[in-house]
């Protein structure tokens, strides 16, 4: 038991809000802070309509290490759920280690001047929270988060040695809109702009952005054309487990999307560097955020399902070679109807509650900085299941790779 502070009041956010709220007691008091105060106030009255939790609400600046000591010490968190953006990590961090509170995020430290993600950063933060005897969970979304959970479920309880992992990221939904990105857009055109990146035997291997493709069949949902892309659980996945000799992580496109997505780099619209208009400067990417739908309100007229999963091959405990694929699907309209938000909100906020209540109920701990990866998986993936999201498993099938 004790408080927790979640910071950021996106989609992400406002689902993380919904399942504290309906896992309230578990928590002594749940704070909502964000850059827009008024965000986490909608959240919060919401919340209260639902369920009959109260939120408390402050603002803070999150760039601002100074402003989130202050806001720590005031609250006094036992833990911060960070879902603002990946700019924040190591503020959050800093401030975190400054007030001897606890923290989570879902994405890894993104500096804001260079399109550029990698666990470095904050892994260099080991030492400081091994020494302050406080515990940094890192990546607890759905991917990273639940891929990285189900890759050491499987080889937990069924491979001797996994030997192949490709993680299946398949959005089938439609939201009816031209063009829209599922969580902030800045971050995602970042994210699948850049070059593609695999690993393969102790290497990596970089690729043209989009150039490996293929369609893969998802359960429920059938074909879709899905492209490898580079992901950050990769590089923890691959050091965690080392027997891996490829790993890889594919998304799925529409053709309108990625006709948008090249528009929108050729026009440079995706540039991340400072421009001059009017006299003032602006970033073209978060200019382009401001106008284009808001993640966090897609979820009204969207159908269809996610499906986010982990397909291995390796040598089974008996072994034998044996192949598993471990998934979830997720309802677009189920996830609005439950928190108003779409299915990669949910899919990404559940997640983040579920570490936090491990976290509570001390299943989750430790001193240090930790993937999820290297905690025990079971009481995770129960109790994720219990909260929404239900999980499958195909023994020995096909696994099209
Ligand atoms: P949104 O853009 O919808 O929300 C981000 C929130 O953070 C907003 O409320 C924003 O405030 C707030 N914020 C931004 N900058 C600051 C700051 N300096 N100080 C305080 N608050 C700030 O994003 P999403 O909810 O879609 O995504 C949230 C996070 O989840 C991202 O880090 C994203 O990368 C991650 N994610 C992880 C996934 C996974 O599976 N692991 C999948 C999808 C997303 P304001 O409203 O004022 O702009």
């Amino acid at each position: 038991m004790g408080k927790i502070l979640i910071i950021g009041a996106g989609g992400v956010g406002t689902v993380v809000v919904h399942k504290i709220a309906q896992n309230a007691a578990f928590f002594t008091e749940i704070v909502l802070a964000s850059r827009t105060k008024s965000k986490c106030d909608a959240i919060a009255a919401d919340v209260e309509k639902r369920y009959g939790v109260t939120i408390q609400t402050a603002r803070v600046d999150a760039d601002n290490v100074q402003e989130l000591v202050t806001l720590f010490n005031m609250y006094k968190p036992k833990l911060v759920v960070n879902v603002a953006l990946p700019y924040q990590d190591l503020t959050i961090m800093d401030a975190c280690l400054e007030s001897g509170v606890n923290y989570l995020d879902t994405a890894n430290y993104e500096p804001k001047d260079e399109a550029h993600f990698e666990y470095s950063w904050q892994w260099a933060y080991q030492d400081r929270f091994k020494k302050a005897g406080l515990t940094a969970i890192l990546g607890c979304g759905f991917d990273p988060g639940v891929t990285s959970v189900f890759t050491a479920y499987a080889a937990k309880h069924y491979f001797k040695e996994i030997h192949y992992l490709d993680i299946v990221d398949c959005n089938a939904g439609n939201h009816g809109k031209a063009f829209a990105t599922n969580f902030n857009p800045e971050i995602n055109i970042r994210e699948v702009s850049q070059r593609g990146k695999y690993y393969e035997n102790g290497k990596w291997v970089e690729t043209e952005p989009h150039e490996i493709h293929k369609p893969l069949n998802y359960p429920e949902i059938g074909a879709k054309e899905s492209y490898v892309i580079y992901h950050e659980e990769l590089e923890s996945l691959v050091k965690n487990f080392p027997t891996l000799k490829r790993a890889r992580f594919w998304m799925t496109f529409g053709q309108e999307y990625l006709t948008h997505l090249r528009v929108i780099q050729n026009i440079g619209m995706a540039r991340i560097d400072e421009v001059e208009y009017n006299g003032v400067k602006i970033v073209p990417i978060q200019f382009l955020k401001t106008v284009l739908p808001n993640p966090g309100d897609l979820g009204a007229n969207y159908t269809g399902w996610t499906s986010i999963g982990c397909r291995i091959s390796g040598t089974g405990k008996d072994n034998k070679p044996h192949t598993y694929y471990i998934y979830n699907n997720c309802s677009h309209e189920d996830s609005y109807r439950e928190t108003g938000t779409q299915a990669v909100s949910y899919t990404t906020g559940v997640p983040a509650a579920v570490g936090a209540l491990m976290f509570m109920t001390k299943q989750w701990g430790g001193a240090g900085v930790f993937n999820v990866e290297e905690f025990n998986p079971n009481p995770f993936l129960t109790e994720l299941a219990r909260q929404g999201l239900a999980w499958n498993e195909i023994f020995d099938g096909d696994l099209e790779m």
